[in-house]
């Protein structure tokens, strides 16, 4: 018994935690089961670098990605009365905001940030699918009229990423009543002639898409982002029909003439600033810095110094 206890038992023991690996450093990736160190998945924008499936980016995270240096500033958005309807299913509505807030650090479900995308100057708002699955309330109603208001006022052009499970039903028609709201806030760009662009995540679903999400000048989509308002299996249901393949997916609607591009996170902040450039009637984007000024150790001959532009122009 002795050595069982003071020599089998501490060895085993030893052996198994010596396996344990702190579960943050690593991830799974859902799509080809790839573990994934942490640096390397945040450093490729939640993107595997196996297969390239796009994992999910939290808002504040997408901001700092998407921002020159991770630099903005945020948008303060007017604060909605709180729980107006007393809504209570199995838990208290304002249990279920507290909940919320606690596990993102937000106060609801989108955040607006002004700043500078690739020297450009924007606004940028960013629904946040881990608040209530990102589920349209007063507040994000809110929060899309502040956005559309401070671009009017600067005159910069408004990118909006949504990711949303719908209205939120908590707020019942006041979250619905946030559609037709939103659609104002559209006009109110379009009006000032300043450029929308929208940018679907995964999932964007429900009443979103009948609304802000689908009325951007430039419709883009990260690759295999399911997409739609109604379920599939809901439309299954109703028309009686099985329905085909990668329904409702970013690449679907791309080929049915829904969208305009799917684009990979990793190439989507380029691809931004070059819409909003040419929309802008900005001149094409500088890329990276220019070289520092080198002063040349000996005169150049004056046979081999570059044509000066006047000869070049100058009629022969
Ligand atoms: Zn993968």
């Amino acid at each position: 018994m002795n050595w069982i206890t003071n020599y089998v038992r501490p060895t085993i023991n030893s052996l198994f935690s010596r396996r344990e690996v702190p579960d943050n450093l690593w991830t799974k990736c859902d799509e080809c089961g790839t573990m994934l160190f942490h640096r390397e998945l945040s450093d490729n924008l939640n993107v595997c670098t196996n297969c390239g499936h796009h994992m999910p980016i939290g808002a504040r995270d997408r901001l700092r990605t998407i921002f020159d240096g991770g630099i903005f500033v945020e948008v303060a958005v007017p604060e909605p009365v709180a729980d107006p309807l007393h809504f209570r299913d199995q838990k208290r509505y304002t249990d279920r905001i507290k909940d919320a807030r606690k596990k993102t650090g937000e106060k609801d479900a989108m955040l607006v940030a002004e700043g500078e995308v690739g020297r450009t100057p924007v606004v940028v708002a960013v629904q946040d699918f881990s608040f209530m699955g990102g589920s349209m309330s007063m507040y994000v109603g809110n929060a899309i009229v502040a956005a559309a208001e401070r671009a009017v006022a600067l005159k910069r052009p408004l990118i909006l990423f949504s990711a949303a499970g719908g209205a939120r039903m908590q707020e019942g028609i006041l979250g619905l009543m946030q559609m037709p709201r939103t659609t104002i806030a559209v006009q109110m760009l379009k009006d000032a002639g300043l450029p929308y662009i929208v940018v679907l995540t995964h999932p964007t679903t429900g009443g979103v898409t009948a609304s802000y999400a689908m009325l951007g000048d430039v419709q883009i989509a990260e690759p295999n982002a399911l997409i739609g308002f109604a379920g599939a299996r809901v439309i299954e249901q109703t028309i009686g029909e099985k329905l085909p393949e990668g329904f409702q997916r970013a690449e679907y609607l791309l080929d049915h003439g829904m969208l305009d591009r799917v684009t990979k996170r990793t190439d989507l902040k380029d691809e931004l600033v070059t819409i909003v450039r040419l929309l802008m009637q900005q001149s094409a984007p500088v890329k990276g810095d220019l070289p520092a000024p080198v002063t040349p150790a000996e005169p150049v001959p004056a046979e081999n110094a570059p044509a000066a532009p006047a000869d070049v122009d100058a009629p022969k």
